[in-house]
């Protein structure tokens, strides 16, 4: 099965797409986390998508399309999860051809919904490892020594730098206007699945299952 997740930033994408990687053994194609492995390694595109990223504005269509377009080869485990992506119309229409040559479909879309005072306590206390990329809140799930991740035991847990007030509303403003017109177009080919995603990860994970499988 080939998934979008599709919501705001901090509606819970990354974590749910972790619980179906271990349910459901899904391939996690995460174009923020790409993004972000680009700037760390420092490859032309990570320092041509820097500032746009910091000022939480989407990347050009191409440079993100190009990024998906490597990594979709033929089935693999359990399917894909595209997360993240598409955030545009345009990007939606070359997942669809993307996946058409690959011999493949896409099965579900599933949105996210939160609301935004939810959005933004998620987002402003948001960590996450810089070693293996677990992600923590500062106040509903901390790991369990502070400023030591649970997973690999490394002493790196930072916030992301696009993970202030700020920033979260050119995002939000950026998901509207460019992604939530998604809803419709997923809607409208029968993909669209709504899930309300108020509550802690096993919960949302057990409506996101009812979702999918429903
Ligand atoms: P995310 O981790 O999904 O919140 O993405 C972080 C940032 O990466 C976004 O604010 C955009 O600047 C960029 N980005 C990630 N995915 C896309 C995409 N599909 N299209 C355009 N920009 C993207």
């Amino acid at each position: 099965m080939n998934i979008v997740l599709l919501g705001p930033p901090g509606s819970g994408k990354g974590t749910q797409a972790n619980i179906l990687i271990r349910q459901r053994s899904m391939v996690q194609l995460s174009t923020g986390d790409m993004l972000r492995e680009a700037r760390r390694s420092g490859t032309e595109v990570g320092v041509k998508v820097a500032a746009i990223m910091d000022a939480g504005e989407l990347v050009t269509d191409e440079i993100v399309i190009e990024l998906i377009g490597e990594r979709i080869g033929g089935k693999k485990g359990g399917g894909f999860i595209f997360d993240g992506f598409p955030r545009t119309l345009a990007q939606a229409d070359s997942l669809e051809e993307l996946l058409r040559q690959a011999g493949m479909k896409l099965d579900a879309a599933v949105e996210m919904e939160v609301g935004l005072k939810e959005l933004q306590d998620r987002i402003t206390g948001r960590v996450s490892c810089g070693q293996c990329g677990a992600v923590y809140h500062k106040v509903s799930s901390p790991p369990k020594v502070e400023g030591v991740c649970d997973n690999c035991g490394a002493r790196e847990l930072h916030q992301r730098d696009d993970d202030t007030i700020e920033v979260l509303n050119t995002r939000l403003l950026e998901y509207y206007r460019k992604t939530a017109p998604l809803v419709g177009y997923y809607h409208h080919a029968g993909l669209l699945r709504r899930v309300d995603c108020v509550g802690g990860p096993e919960e949302v994970a057990n409506s996101v299952a009812k979702a999918l499988d429903g």
